[in-house]
């Protein structure tokens, strides 16, 4: 079981940690600060090393509980501690983009009604997709874009805490983002909220208020069936 530093600060882009396994190009340590993905959140990149021993991480994954490594080229097998450094400014990025969903998923349902049914972001762009019920028009995205970018600006704090699974369950917010979803074994769910606008159940990095964001530029729409509708857009 890896400990997973991401999921209570965010923002820690240094660490130390012992390994726990080392083979080839992989290491589990016993804590991390690298995300191995998930959500629509890139796995992260960035550096482990120690003294003259350094190698690059290209890519995280999870493998239950623990989260592995894997570097651009094999270290010494005798090699007990490391110190870890993320790609600061591209895991920001994934920070700020992805909190910029959480407040496009929140105007979208309170000013439209649509569900969100699928996001991804990357560290220059993000794209959401959803369930539209209404008339889909190039004003209705300007307007999505100006709420949103409202709602940015009133510097809304970003929470994160736990809940027991029953009381999770009997949140509308949370059923409506399918809380449901969550593996039955986990008992405490993490959420993330956004005061007075979204609150989901969820795994990733975000920044700890709408005011890092900055505000989003809408770059293409486009309709992918009657309801399913995909809005991209870059931070600005
Ligand atoms: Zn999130």
């Amino acid at each position: 079981m890896t400990e997973k530093l991401f999921l209570d600060d965010s923002y820690t882009r240094e660490f130390e940690a012992r390994v726990v396994k080392l083979g080839g190009r992989e290491v589990v340590l016993d804590r991390t600060a690298f995300f191995p993905g998930g959500g629509g959140q890139p796995a992260d990149k960035g550096s482990l090393g120690i003294g003259p021993v350094r190698a690059d991480v290209v890519d995280v994954r999870r493998e239950g509980g623990s989260v592995v490594h894997v570097l651009d080229m094999a270290i010494p097998g005798t090699v007990r501690d490391l110190k870890g450094a993320l790609d600061w400014e591209r895991r920001y990025a994934h920070m700020r983009y992805h909190t910029a969903l959480h407040v496009l998923s929140g105007v979208i349902w309170r000013f439209f009604e649509a569900k969100v049914t699928g996001g991804q972001m990357r560290a220059e762009r993000a794209r959401m997709d959803f369930s539209f019920p209404g008339e889909w028009t190039a004003e209705v995205v300007c307007e999505i874009e100006r709420l949103t970018n409202q709602a940015l600006a009133e510097e809304r704090p970003v929470k994160v805490y736990e809940l027991e699974r029953d009381e999770a369950l009997a949140n509308p917010d949370l059923i409506r983002t399918q809380v449901n979803l969550v593996p039955e074994r986990v008992r405490q769910i993490r959420i993330v909220e956004i005061e007075g606008l979204d609150t989901q159940a969820d795994g990733g990095t975000h920044v700890a208020n709408t005011r890092e964001v900055g505000q989003i530029e809408m770059t293409g729409h486009k309709s992918k069936g009657r309801q399913n509708k995909r809005v991209e857009f870059v931070l600005r």
